[in-house]
């Protein structure tokens, strides 16, 4: 692998199938294969027929790189139980797709993906869907330390929404946006975004509990009321205010990380995804909290990391449900 990698770089250094899959054992196992079905490392390459592909059931020619356990004898592929089990999507698609997402700062649109590389309409969508589940942070690990805390509404014109979209209560506050509160770890710059009903104590005690370690932590917030009644109850509470024009003081460095991220994040959903469903709006923000928090990974080393997170399946159940 090149140090730099670019779209450019990488088209030229994966032209085929076989070099996908190869491309991927490399990121995914860093030369230690490792079987799909019951972890053994006691596995070995099944060398295609003729040097690159082989017949499968249908007789279809196939360059899938397949390996077998001598453990439970099962036969594997880096894609096997992965986001990308079952895909009909050239595995090369997929790697040039899941390294646009890691490069782009306004994300990727299925209509983009359609254009570029072939993909059908349905199809693109849900892959997109199964990267950017895979970007979504699934840690259980509360922040400790200065957490940023802060709100944005997301959502168009009411005009180009479906009549009995209008008025769904989810958006809340009767406006036709869906409220947003992310929590931003200064120290480590990890941020989470939760969509929430409205904005109020408890949904904003609710999602701080959820990923806070209240008794160490210090919340840093605007001052927005809502955050006093959870502030009390944390180590420490700074508030500046925005309408005195104040945006940090010697005691807090304010909210203007969070300020950063909802500029771009706004930039990005307006840019690249034009109306995003509130019921898939926690993917959205999945993969743009994933691309705020690895911003100091180089476009390479995120490709690595997202390659290794496309490890849990998303099923078309779970992506469409409500
Ligand atoms: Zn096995």
């Amino acid at each position: 692998m090149s140090n730099r990698t670019t779209i450019a770089s990488l088209s030229q250094e994966v032209t085929t199938e076989a070099e996908a899959y190869a491309y991927f054992e490399r990121l995914r196992w860093n030369g230690n294969p490792i079987c799909a079905h019951c972890d053994s490392l006691n596995v070995y390459f099944i060398e295609p027929s003729n040097g690159v592909s082989r017949a499968t059931r249908t007789g279809h020619m196939s360059q899938r790189r397949v390996w077998r356990c001598r453990g439970c004898k099962r036969q594997f592929s880096v894609i096997t139980n992965t986001a990308m089990h079952g895909t009909k999507i050239p595995v090369r698609v997929w790697l040039m797709v899941i390294f646009e997402l890691c490069s782009s700062k306004n994300g990727v649109a299925a209509r983009e993906v359609e254009r570029k590389y072939g993909v059908a309409g349905r199809s693109a969508w849900f892959m997109l869907h199964r990267i950017r589940e895979a970007m979504s942070h699934d840690d259980a690990s509360l922040f400790v330390g200065n957490v940023v805390a802060d709100e944005v509404y997301i959502g168009g014109d009411p005009a180009n929404r479906h009549a009995s979209e209008r008025h769904d209560v989810r958006r809340g506050a009767g406006t036709d946006k869906t409220p947003v509160v992310t929590l931003i770890d200064a120290e480590t710059g990890e941020a989470r975004s939760t969509v929430v009903s409205w904005v109020d104590s408890v949904s904003l005690r609710d999602v701080i509990r959820e990923n806070v370690d209240m008794a160490t932590a210090t919340l840093h917030t605007d001052s927005h009321r809502g955050y006093i009644p959870v502030g009390r109850k944390m180590a420490g509470h700074y508030s500046v205010n925005h309408f005195a024009g104040i945006y940090a003081t010697d005691k807090t460095n304010g909210t203007n990380k969070c300020e950063n991220y909802f500029a771009q994040l706004k930039r990005g959903l307006k840019g690249t995804h034009i109306h995003v469903d509130p019921r898939h709006l926690h993917r959205y923000l999945g993969e743009f909290d994933y691309r705020f928090s690895t911003c100091d990974m180089t476009d390479t080393e995120r490709l690595a990391d997202l390659a290794t997170r496309v490890a849990g399946r998303l099923t078309y159940k779970v992506a469409t449900a409500a």
